[in-house]
């Protein structure tokens, strides 16, 4: 993981209402690494630093109207 490669989650500075709030997934652990990595990258998930925990996390892509997540592994509302 490279700088560049993620965005830094922030805490957020205001109320977002519960249904702008998307889900932060932990990377899947699959022990296929080298294996597949163009069909992989191809849809590469966005990553997130967890501003909390410090947890890289995966956004999901999509809808674009959802700017903060929450952190799979904490709980912590980040906004992006
Ligand atoms: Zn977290």
């Amino acid at each position: 993981m490279t700088e560049g490669d993620y965005i830094l989650g922030k805490k957020p500075d205001r109320e977002i209402p519960a249904d702008k709030i998307g889900k932060l997934e932990l990377p899947k652990e699959d022990h296929q690494a080298g294996r597949g990595d163009e069909a992989s990258g191809r849809n590469s998930p966005f990553w997130v630093k967890c501003w909390s925990c410090h947890q890289y996390l995966t956004r999901p892509l999509g809808p674009p109207g959802e700017q903060a997540y929450t952190c799979a592994n904490c709980g912590a509302v980040n906004t992006i």
